[in-house]
């Protein structure tokens, strides 16, 4: 099957990719440091393990669209997780599957006849995911959120409380999560797919630090199931959308770049809008926060001197134009705003203060994502590599759009 100037194999046996979403490295590193992993632990020791970069911004979205499709955000377009519409002006939910440039590997195995399961936490992103996926012979494609509401037609699959056997797990849990991995392990047991993309959510890491007992007991739940995959004969590949870090500062407060508030004051009100495209309907855990924004110029003429500003600001890392950015981490510049920012590793930047609720937070450390440093992700495949792919991980730091080409052609089996 040939995609985005990749060819991948058919699978020689079934392939079980799962996207923990959130699944920082360092929450790895953790686990095997309390020797709770012992499946992952193998796999990273029989089989490859490397930590990857994932797309940029490091957000859910872009990040799950360059894993199925293989490619970056300026080939599929999913740039964030909403932009403003160039002819509008108005804010578009990213979400749409005709937002997506790309055709997806999951799509080109489904229509060329391969059994394909995606399986999704939340719903918002299932329609991406399963775009152009034929579901007429056996391909199924659901979110846990929605597993209640599957039909034939829309899904390839019914009843999936009553197949999977259990109810339907609260939008706010672990349990989304690993319903997920429940329901692929029933599949794979009875209906024998090819391949399983298997998308998890973050809102354990979200909440909760690595090596934390919330965190350690669900990343000992996911790692019994990716255990169980593998005894039942798939090849296993772990890989995450973005990473997670801790944005608040020694007493507890989060780092808030309230950069909307900071522009107001300086270039005029109403000169610029700032974007937070990591926003999405569950702002709940996170505040709508995270570490990169778009800026949106009323006159080209302010970003040079607004870039100048930013760049000076305590807690931001770079500021780019729509054209560099766009060249640099490979964005669609047509998606693009005026300026582009990313803050440091402990720092998040918002709009305008009163804009973003962190009461939800109640208290809680601010953990979040989007910046280059929650570009890190694992890359785990629990067989080892063929010489001429390990020869090509050892070249340079692999990216987390290849992991389907490396789990189809790049192992020993
Ligand atoms: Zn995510």
């Amino acid at each position: 099957m040939e995609l985005n100037d990749v060819s991948y194999s058919w699978p020689k046996k079934p392939l079980a990719l799962v996207c923990i979403d959130g699944g920082d490295p360092e929450y790895l590193q953790a686990g095997l440091r309390d020797g709770i992993i012992p499946n992952i632990a193998r796999f990273m020791e029989e089989g490859f393990y490397q930590v990857a970069k994932g797309s940029m911004p490091s957000f859910t979205c872009p990040n799950n669209m360059s894993i199925v499709t293989g490619t970056e955000p300026k080939i599929h377009g999913i740039s964030g997780n909403f932009f403003i519409d160039p002819k509008s002006k108005e804010p578009v939910v990213m979400t749409g599957p005709e937002l997506l440039r790309s055709r997806s590997i999951l799509g080109e195995f489904s229509r060329e006849g391969a059994v394909v399961v995606s399986i999704t936490a939340k719903d918002k992103l299932r329609k991406q995911l399963q775009k152009g996926m034929d579901l007429s012979s056996g391909s199924v494609s659901f979110s846990s959120q929605h597993a209640d509401k599957c039909t034939m037609d829309e899904n390839g699959i019914e009843n999936v409380l009553e197949f999977v056997g259990q109810p339907l797990p609260n939008m706010y849990s672990a349990e989304l999560s690993l319903f997920v991995l429940d329901a692929g392990i029933k599949l794979l047991e009875e209906k024998k797919p090819n391949l399983l993309y298997l998308s998890l959510t973050d809102f354990i890491q979200h909440a909760h630090a690595p090596g934390s007992e919330e965190a350690n007991s669900f990343y000992i739940e996911m790692d019994k199931r990716f255990g169980r995959l593998q005894e039942l004969g798939a090849l296993v590949a772990l890989t995450a959308d973005h990473g997670m870090a801790d944005k608040s500062n020694e007493s507890g407060e989060p780092n808030v770049i309230w950069l909307q508030d900071s522009l107001d004051e300086k270039l005029g009100h109403g000169a610029c809008r700032v974007i937070c495209p990591i926003t999405d309907a569950f702002v709940g855990h996170h505040g709508a926060l995270g570490g990169f924004v778009r800026i949106y110029l009323e006159k080209e003429q302010d970003r040079k001197k607004g870039s100048e500003i930013i760049q000076t600001m305590e807690g931001v890392e770079k500021v780019w134009t729509a054209e560099n950015v766009a060249k640099e981490l490979e964005l669609p510049l047509d998606r693009e705003g005026d300026l582009a920012v990313v803050a440091d590793k402990r720092t998040v930047i918002g709009g305008s203060e009163k804009d973003h609720d962190l009461s939800a937070l109640k208290g809680k450390r601010l953990r979040t994502h989007g910046s280059l440093h929650e570009a890190n992700v694992p890359f785990i495949i629990s067989e080892p590599l063929n010489d001429i792919y390990l020869k090509r991980a050892g070249e340079r730091t692999l990216r987390s759009r290849e992991i389907f080409e490396y789990a189809l052609n790049g192992t020993k089996i």
